[in-house]
């Protein structure tokens, strides 16, 4: 008799060895179900005494109970979760369910079942299902998807679609995808973009597991160096994955990867309909799918034959994930590489000082671009001194700054106005009582959101209509925005610039891919005069007629002071100057700032990166912080605040002792408040060479919590 070790997926425990049943073929990766006590769950098959859990004798073993039909997990991707696991202080199963994500798991079917209404309403017209003809219009997805859309319950859709209301559509999920042509146009590099592209084609060419650091200036042509590597892995019959940052708003995006290959890549992202998601899976997994462009969610899945894979814009920090297994998706990528062998290119205008440590330190291979494609000039940068020039009070936009607009809208060309707060007004209160708008959840102020007419919570998502009179006082017309957010400046644009049409690009304005290639379009057909926008802007658009960015306020980065303000400040400012003056017209960029010494301030205007990143090295190696030490922070949360506080104050009670290994706290973690929970904080400042992870999980991993705390680990963390 066989005994296999299994992974469990939806479980905390485990993993348990089974034995496996005369006749059924399982190797090491396969997927199968198991018994648990009355239940069956799933889970994979790993490999014999993995995770060190006690042995059941054989006779005690219970049979796995059936096999899922796909390949099994590759010995690459096992070693991915192990080690993803063991860094992040994660569970391996939660790792796991990464690799094989809802809707994965699937029967032999070859096509799912969508439904579209008739337009034939039913004869008996309930509240639920009138709700569900004014928000469904031509939708064809499934019962699940429908229900969502609509706001119901599915019994709601189920009951409509036996009565006729809906029709059903059997959609295929193995079409095949169409296949990307490596030459199917092939552009002609400069000498620095085909030294690069050379290297990274070889790279691909020989299946070397390095990883790349493409540096080069806004504009500087790496994409079209990094399509050099995805055309080389074609040729290799092997798959690219490309992560993005932002994969639902990519449209424009996509379209140039057709237009360079031939065919559309294959997207994988949060945003997928089931069909859609289950199609791409199976050519995923079966490697029909061969260039995969992702969210960091499609890091983890079972690739069949990785060539290369590519991060762009690898400094973006949404590539670091909050909740549940908190990875970021970046450093994993480069594990990936490693594990299956294949180079990793990380593509940045503006790199993390991270990578930037490590190609200097010798372990990733820089590549780097040192010029503007095809002569265009990097824009000047010039600062607008607030405590010198300052807009009249309750205005943001300093006159230097506006007559710079008013030359451009004169001249029909467009400017760009950056302002990283979504909304009108971070903050709302009252003049008669002093009453501030919070969030009963958060420890955070209500932001005025005057295009939906709420005041919203920007950490839990809770809204309420924006209020006439005060809750504390009673007054009326007593109420005042307190500091502006983009739609403000937005007003301010239509009153001082009363011809100029402008656009709001914000996550609240650009929410599909359909709105963000509307958006695109406008500009295009230059049916905008002044976009205002918050970091959405400052990714990857390319406007030639976009000739001035004016940074409403460069300081909000820099007041908070963590410990990548710097870094962050100089990151979203040297991005979003980088629109201006794309193509042949010069660009301009004004910072408005109350800092103008601040030494970020003052590379940007110099346009002086070496500079800047010199600085910041040296002052993270003389604090010993990330790169250099390291951090954790220790988030431990309850309903109840006593709770909490008892957990933290238990735990810091009995942090470990080590050298190099100080723990600070428990302090109040800063949102204190985080949807509904009390958080406590305790920070692990660690020297390089300590086992950080070992003795983190060897303190924590004996406590016994109160039932209603939770513990979480955030390796590596990027707020704290
Ligand atoms: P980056 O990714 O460095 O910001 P891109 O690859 O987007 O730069 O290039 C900027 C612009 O220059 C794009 O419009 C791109 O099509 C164009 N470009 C870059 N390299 C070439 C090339 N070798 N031939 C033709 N156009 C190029
Ligand atoms: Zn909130």
């Amino acid at each position: 008799m066989t005994r296999v070790r299994v992974l469990l997926f939806n479980s905390a425990v485990g993993p348990f060895d089974y034995s496996v049943p005369a006749g059924m073929d399982l190797p090491v990766g396969s997927v199968a179900q198991v018994p648990l006590g009355p239940r069956r769950i799933d889970g994979i098959v790993w490999d014999a005494g993995a995770f060190g859990a006690a042995e059941i004798e054989a006779s005690r073993l219970r049979p796995v109970a059936a096999k899922y039909d796909m390949p099994p997990l590759s010995q690459p991707l096992r070693r991915l979760i192990e080690w993803t696991a063991d860094y992040y202080l994660a569970s391996p199963a939660a790792v796991a369910r990464m690799a094989l994500p809802s809707g994965s798991l699937f029967g032999p079917g070859r096509s799912i079942t969508e439904y579209r209404l008739t337009g034939e309403p039913p004869a008996r017209m309930t509240p639920q299902r009138q709700q569900v003809y004014d928000r469904l219009g031509g939708e064809q997805a499934t019962v699940r998807e429908l229900a969502a859309i609509a706001g119901v319950s599915e019994g709601v859709i189920r009951s409509l679609v036996s009565s006729g209301a809906f029709e059903a559509v059997e959609v295929p999920i193995d079409r095949p995808w169409p296949r990307p042509d490596p030459d199917h146009i092939t552009p002609s590099l400069n000498q620095e973009q085909q030294e690069a592209a050379d290297r990274l084609a070889e790279a691909v060419r020989r299946a070397e597991p390095v990883p790349f650091l493409l540096d080069g200036v806004t504009g500087s042509g790496k994409t079209e160096v990094y399509f050099e590597a995805v055309a080389e892995a074609l040729r290799q019959g092997k798959q690219t994955l490309l992560l993005l940052p932002e994969i639902a708003l990519t449209q424009p995006f996509l379209t140039r990867i057709e237009a360079r290959f031939g065919a559309a890549p294959v997207p994988w992202h949060s945003g997928l309909k089931q069909t859609e998601r289950r199609r791409a899976w199976n050519a995923i997994i079966s490697g029909d799918a061969k260039i995969i462009v992702g969210a960091r969610s499609a890091l983890f899945l079972p690739y069949a034959n990785l060539g290369v894979i590519i991060v762009d814009e690898a400094h973006e920090t949404s590539f670091k994930q909050e909740d549940g297994v908190r990875y970021n998706a970046r450093d994993v990528a480069v594990m990936r590489g490693r594990f299956e062998g294949c180079p990793v290119v990380l593509s940045s205008a503006t790199p993390a000082l991270e990578s930037r440590v490590m190609a200097e330190a010798g372990r990733y291979e820089p590549l780097i671009l040192t010029h503007r494609y095809g002569g265009a000039q990097l824009p000047r940068i010039s600062l607008i001194d607030l405590t010198q020039d300052a807009p009249p009070r309750n205005q943001w936009i300093a006159p230097p700054l506006l007559a710079a607009m008013q030359e451009r809208l004169a001249r029909g060309e467009q400017s760009l106005l950056f302002l990283n707060r979504r909304g009108y007004a971070p903050l709302t209160l009252c003049r008669h009582c002093g009453h501030r708008f919070k969030c009963p959840n958060c420890s955070a102020w209500m932001v005025d959101h005057r295009l939906s007419g709420r005041l919203a919570c920007h950490h839990c998502g809770h809204a309420e209509p924006s209020p006439s009179a005060c809750p504390e006082c009673g007054e009326t017309d007593c109420l005042v925005a307190c500091g502006p957010g983009v739609e403000r400046i937005a007003d301010e644009v239509a009153a001082l610039l009363p011809t100029a049409r402008r656009a709001i690009v914000t996550s609240d304005t650009i929410w599909s891919p359909e709105k963000a290639a509307e958006f695109v379009a406008q500009v295009e057909a230059k049916a905008i005069d002044v976009i205002i926008g918050t970091q959405l802007v400052t990714k990857g658009y390319h406007f030639p007629d976009l000739t001035l960015v004016g940074v409403i306020d460069a300081d909000i980065g820099l007041e908070g002071g963590d410990l990548r303000a710097g870094e962050r400040t100089f990151q979203q400012i040297a991005q979003v100057a980088g629109r201006a003056g794309r193509a042949a017209k010069p660009g301009e960029v004004f910072i408005q700032t109350r800092h103008p010494d601040a030494p970020v301030i003052d590379a940007l205007v110099q346009g002086d990166r070496e500079a800047f990143y010199a600085a910041e090295t040296q002052a993270r190696r003389d604090a010993n912080v990330p790169p250099f030490g390291r951090l954790a922070a220790i988030i431990i949360s309850s309903e109840d605040h006593a709770e909490a506080h008892e957990a933290a104050r238990q735990a810091g009670a009995v942090a470990p002792e080590h050298d190099g290994f100080a723990v600070y706290g428990p302090a109040p973690a800063p949102l204190s408040l985080l949807r509904g929970r009390h958080r406590y904080r305790l920070l692990v400042h660690a020297r390089r060479n300590v086992e950080m992870q070992r003795i983190i999980r060897e303190w924590l991993q004996p406590m016994r919590w109160a039932p209603g705390v939770r513990v979480a680990v955030d390796v590596d963390p990027y707020s704290f």
